[in-house]
């Protein structure tokens, strides 16, 4: 096993445990390094960083930024980042700006299929609507009693193809690889095995990251199958990609990895943490 995640989420998006709470769990897992990646904000890091401070766990500081690319909603993770770039706040804030319409509309789509108040009963959760994620709505199917858990709520309605998702245009590839290096991190691919697009596509995706100075791919993640972990540690190694590994955790049971307790890199890959710890 792995004691480092670079990959995770706290309330401040749309992960149910606070700063405090993920990093005590964290460490109750044995995490040796966390990193917080909540989406498209940067607001939890501080927090996230004195906990960890507090009880040894490497804080790194990071995001996971919306991207459409190919139509589809593509995540990059951003490590290393200064959270205290200003530029780079005030591109995270637009990216998330078209958050509130959407969840909207998602309300309404289930509305319109006997599903009432799922925007109100969300909204009425979260500190600001404008941090609203189709997680959120995918607890509110569990909730109530709609789904059985979370993955059935995104399998029957809110996956792209389903009847209450709503396509929403996030900042470009480019944009996400630019802002991420300009506030010196280093971008990952996330969870590379979950896009349901096909072989061909998801190596232009690579070619044109490498292009655009991209450095990394997630290999391990809790948000692809462990059967996918060897596919994408050969393409790590064809295209000369660093290695990340995280759990994409938010919430406990929600995925089948916990925080701070991952699964090894498989051989011949350089970890993206090398020089860090
Ligand atoms: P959004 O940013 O609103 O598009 O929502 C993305 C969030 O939904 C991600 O953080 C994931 O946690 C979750 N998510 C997206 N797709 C899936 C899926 N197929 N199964 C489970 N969770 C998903
Ligand atoms: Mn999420
Ligand atoms: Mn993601
Ligand atoms: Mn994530």
């Amino acid at each position: 096993m792995l004691n480092i995640d670079l990959h995770s989420h706290s309330k401040c998006s749309d992960g149910l445990l606070l700063p405090e709470e993920l990093v005590a769990r964290a460490a109750t897992n044995g995490a040796k390094a966390l990193a917080l990646t909540d989406h498209d904000m940067v607001k939890g890091v501080e927090r996230t960083r004195a906990a960890c401070d507090k009880v040894g766990i490497h804080f790194v500081p990071g995001v996971e930024i919306s991207i459409t690319w190919g139509g589809r909603s593509i995540h990059i993770v951003g490590l290393q980042v200064d959270e205290n770039n200003q530029q780079f706040v005030d591109n995270l804030d637009a990216n998330r700006s078209g958050r509130v319409e959407r969840a909207v509309e998602i309300g309404r789509r289930l509305e319109a299929l006997g599903i009432p108040d799922a925007y109100e009963s969300v909204a009425a959760k979260v500190s600001d609507p404008i941090i609203i994620s189709r997680k959120h709505f995918s607890r509110f199917l569990v909730n109530t009693g709609v789904c059985a858990d979370t993955t059935e709520a995104f399998e029957k309605y809110l996956k792209k193809g389903r009847p209450a998702y709503v396509f929403h245009q996030w900042t470009t590839l480019e944009k996400a690889v630019g802002w991420i290096r300009d506030a010196g991190g280093i971008a990952v691919i996330a969870h590379p095995g979950r896009y349901e697009i096909s072989g061909e596509s998801l190596l232009s995706l690579f070619d044109e990251f490498k292009q655009l100075g991209g450095a990394a791919i997630e290999v391990v993640t809790g948000s692809h199958g462990r059967e996918l972990y060897p596919y994408f540690a050969d393409l790590a190694r064809r295209y000369g990609f660093l290695a990340s590994a995280g759990s994409d955790f938010h919430a406990p049971g929600e995925n089948y990895l916990d925080v701070g307790k991952i699964p090894s890199l498989p051989e011949g890959l350089t970890p993206v943490w090398q020089d860090w710890f």
